[in-house]
């Protein structure tokens, strides 16, 4: 049920078939936690806010950066060396006072990692980090939450969907597709740099992940595929993943364990 106040301000969701006023009360339930308060989060947290998500959870350990600014959309010059979740924050407030924004300034624990997704529906992952994305996934899927994966550097970004909560055990798992936890980035935004807009269609992609499950009830894109974009040609390629059937997270034939924790 929505009120008169919702149904003008969304009517232009409301008005999509798929979507409606179930669709948008939908989302007014939601709780979204998204990991990663940079250039993906920046793009994917306005596009939730603006859309009428409940609740966002926002978790970063960061300060913006005047190097931040050309991609980090969400943040302004008075931001710099603020904390980046309370500065988020206040920006999504601006822009939707009806969405209930919480922050966690920490690196998330195991076991905190464990409650939040406990909490959530859905876990967006803006990280920028190896370890940090191995973790979330194996608490995603142990706790059959789904994931929004997502990233970025250069002129290319990928961009994946774990869909734990209703997928087969024939799906791939993120550690499927990167299976060494010890594989560091080779490249990321700081050695390599990074284009603003790669970044925010990545992010937005995430965000439309969201409204799709939630607003229309299912999501309608191939999960478990690496959607890959190329910003310089301006295209996508789909790959299927295959599941890795000695995957120390997913597999039951499990190969040598791995502590995600290090
Ligand atoms: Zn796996």
């Amino acid at each position: 049920m929505i009120i008169d106040r919702e149904f003008i301000r969304y009517q232009r969701q409301i008005a999509l078939s798929e979507i409606g006023e179930a669709g948008q009360a939908q989302l007014a339930n939601l709780h979204v936690l998204m990991i990663g308060c940079g250039g993906l989060g920046s793009a994917a947290s306005l596009y939730l806010a603006a859309a009428g998500v409940g609740r966002l959870v926002i978790v970063d350990d960061d300060e913006v950066d005047m190097s931040n600014l050309h991609r980090q959309v969400v943040y302004r010059e008075q931001n710099v060396k603020s904390n980046k979740v309370e500065a988020m924050a206040s920006q999504l407030l601006a822009l939707n006072s009806m969405v209930k924004v919480r922050t966690i300034n920490t690196r998330l624990e195991k076991a905190q990692l464990e409650l939040e997704v406990m909490l959530a529906e859905i876990v967006l992952d803006c990280s920028d980090n190896m370890p940090t994305r191995q973790l979330i996934n194996q608490v995603c899927l142990e706790q059959k939450t789904d994931l929004v994966s997502a990233s970025a550097t250069g002129w290319q970004g990928q961009f994946c969907v774990f869909d734990y909560q209703s997928g087969t055990e024939e799906q791939a798992c993120y550690h499927c597709l990167y299976p060494f936890i010890e594989l560091q980035q080779t490249r990321n935004c700081t050695t390599s740099g990074v284009v603003g807009p790669v970044v925010g269609i990545l992010g937005n992609y995430q965000a439309l992940a969201v409204i799709q499950k939630f607003a229309t009830g299912k999501f309608h894109l191939e999960t478990s595929k690496l959607h890959l974009f190329d910003g310089l040609k301006m295209d996508w390629k789909v790959m299927g993943i295959i599941k890795d059937q000695q995957c120390s997270v997913c597999s039951r034939n499990k190969g040598v364990p791995v502590s995600l924790t290090e």
